[in-house]
C-alpha cells in the first residue's frame, strides 16, 4: 500500500473546517515554518526532490531559488487551479475536501518568498469551489493563520481566489498571469520568466494547487525524510487521477515505487478494466502525453516492469515511452478507436488554441480537418503522411507548449497505431460502424 502524506485525512467527516483539520495537526507544519528563516524552509524544498505537479515536472526548490528579490518591490505566489487538461481532476479534489491543506501550503511558500498578497487562479468550470476557498480563507484569517502580523512573526499575508473564464490557455503560467491581470489570456514570449517579471511585472513563483499542498508534509517531516518515499528522481507521492475505462475511477495517491500493472488491476487503485475487456491502451499524464499501447505501458522495451513515475513512464523517450504529465490518467479499453479519440483531442487543441501562433492556430485545425476525414471514412493513405508532417510543423515552434500538447497525441497514435488509421481509409464503409478492435495488436 502507497503511504499516504496529501490524502491521509480525506475520509476524515469535516475536514474541511478548520476546526477538524487543526484537531489533526493541520496548521502545526505552518508553525514549524514560521519559526525558521525563508533560507532554510528552500533548502527543505530544495532536499525533498520535490517536483512540479502540474506537468512539466521541473524542481519545485529550483524554480523558487529564481525568484528575483529586488529592493522594494513586493513578490507574489502564484497558485495554478486551473486545472483543464483532460483526464485531470486531481486538484479539484484536494480544494473541495482539502482546502485548508492548501491554504497552509501557501501560508509555508509565501512565507518562504517573501509574498504578502497570493493568489488562488481557480477554473472557470470549478464554480462551486471558490466558495469552499473563500471560507477557508476566513476561518484560517479568524484563527491568525492569514491577515496581519501571522502568530505574532510580524509575516503579513492575504489570499485572494480568482476565478478563470473557462480557457484552457490560461492554465499556461503567462496566459494565467495576462487573465489575472484582467487581461485576454495569451501567453507571453519567454524570457522575461515570471520569476523575474510575472505578475504586473513583479517577480512571481507560479505553483500548481499539488505542488503547493505537498509543501506541508515535506516541513512536517523534513525535505530528507520526504526524499526517502519514491524511487531516484521521483520523490514523496503523487496523485493520479484514474479515469476511462476502468472499474474504480478515482483519485488515488501513490508513492511511484509501484507498476502501471499494480495500478490498473488491483483493487486498492483501478480495480481492473470494466467488464472485464482488454487493455488497449492508456494516456497515464493528461490528454497532452504520447498515447502508449498496451504492450509498450505494462513493460518498457527493454521487457522491464514500467513503473508509475517520472523516469519509467518517459522511458525509451517519445518514441515508446510517455510522460506522468499531470498525472491524469486516461485508460483505453479493447473497443476504443484511436482515430476518433485522436480526433476529439485534436478538437479540442483547435478549440483552445488562442491563434497567437499560425502552426498552431492554423495547424491544430488542419490536423482535426484531416482527422475527422480519416473517421468519417473519406481519407487517402496521403493523408496520414499530410498529419505526420503538420504535427512536426507545430512541435517546438510555437510561443506555449499548447502546440505541443496538440501534435504529441498525433504523432503518437500515428507512431503506435498507424495500421488503424490504414484500416480507415480502406474500410470507408466500415469506418463507423465498426472498431479496428484488439486482434491486430
Ligand atoms: Fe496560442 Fe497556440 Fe501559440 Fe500557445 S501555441 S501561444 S495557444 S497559438
Amino acid at each position: 500500500m502507497s503511504k499516504k502524506l496529501l490524502l491521509k485525512d480525506a475520509h476524515i467527516e469535516g475536514i474541511r473546517y478548520f476546526e477538524t483539520y487543526r484537531k489533526q495537526g493541520g496548521y502545526t507544519a505552518a508553525e514549524k515554518a514560521l519559526k525558521m528563516t525563508p533560507d532554510e524552509i528552500l533548502e527543505e524544498v530544495k532536499a525533498s526532490g520535490l517536483r512540479g505537479r502540474g506537468g512539466a515536472g521541473f524542481p519545485t526548490g529550483m524554480k523558487w531559488s529564481f525568484l528575483a528579490k529586488p529592493e522594494g518591490v513586493p513578490r507574489h505566489l502564484v497558485v495554478n487551479a486551473d486545472e483543464s487538461e483532460p483526464g485531470t481532476f486531481k486538484d479539484r479534489y484536494l480544494m473541495e475536501f482539502l482546502p485548508h491543506l492548501l491554504i497552509e501550503g501557501m501560508l509555508i511558500s509565501s512565507f518562504c518568498l517573501g509574498s504578502n498578497t497570493s493568489y488562488i487562479y481557480i477554473r472557470g468550470e470549478y464554480s462551486w469551489i471558490p466558495d469552499i476557498l473563500e471560507e477557508a480563507i476566513e476561518e484560517a484569517k479568524a484563527a491568525g493563520f492569514l491577515g496581519k502580523n501571522i502568530l505574532g512573526t510580524g509575516f503579513d499575508l492575504e489570499i485572494y481566489v480568482q476565478r478563470g473564464g473557462g480557457a484552457y490557455i490560461c492554465g499556461e503560467e503567462t496566459a494565467l498571469l495576462e487573465s489575472l491581470e484582467g487581461k485576454r489570456g495569451n501567453p507571453r514570449l519567454k524570457p522575461p520568466f515570471p520569476a523575474v517579471k510575472g505578475l504586473w511585472e513583479r517577480p512571481t513563483v507560479v505553483n500548481n494547487v499539488e505542488s503547493i499542498a505537498a509543501i506541508v508534509p515535506i516541513i512536517d517531516i523534513t525535505g530528507a525524510e520526504y526524499a526517502k518515499i519514491g524511487v531516484g528522481r521521483s520523490t514523496g507521492t503523487k496523485l493520479i487521477s484514474a479515469c476511462g475505462n476502468i472499474n474504480k475511477p478515482g483519485v488515488y495517491e501513490i508513492d511511484m515505487t509501484i507498476t502501471v500493472e499494480e495500478f490498473i488491476y488491483s483493487e486498492e487503485y483501478c480495480g481492473g478494466i470494466k467488464d472485464g475487456k482488454r487493455l488497449k491502451a492508456c494516456i497515464p499524464g493528461g490528454s497532452s502525453v504520447p498515447i502508449v499501447p498496451a504492450n509498450l505501458l505494462l513493460k518498457t522495451v527493454n521487457g522491464e516492469p514500467r513503473y508509475m513515475n517520472y523516469e519509467s513512464l518517459a522511458d525509451g523517450g517519445f518514441a515508446t515511452g510517455t510522460m506522468m504529465g499531470s498525472g491524469g490518467f486516461i485508460v483505453l479499453d479493447e473497443d476504443q478507436c484511436i482515430v476518433d479519440h485522436t480526433m476529439t483531442l485534436a478538437r479540442f487543441y483547435n478549440h483552445e488554441s488562442c491563434g497567437q501562433c499560425t502552426p498552431c492556430r492554423e495547424g491544430t485545425g488542419w490536423m482535426y480537418k484531416i482527422l475527422k476525414k480519416i473517421e468519417k471514412g473519406e481519407g487517402k493513405m496521403e493523408d496520414i503522411d499530410l498529419l505526420w508532417d503538420i504535427q512536426r510543423k507545430i512541435e517546438g515552434n510555437t510561443i506555449c507548449p499548447l502546440g505541443d500538447a496538440a501534435a504529441w497525441p498525433v504523432a503518437a497514435a500515428i507512431r503506435h497505431f498507424r495500421d488503424e488509421f490504414e484500416w480507415h481509409i480502406k474500410n470507408p464503409e466500415l469506418s463507423q460502424t465498426q472498431n479496428y478492435g484488439l486482434a491486430h495488436y
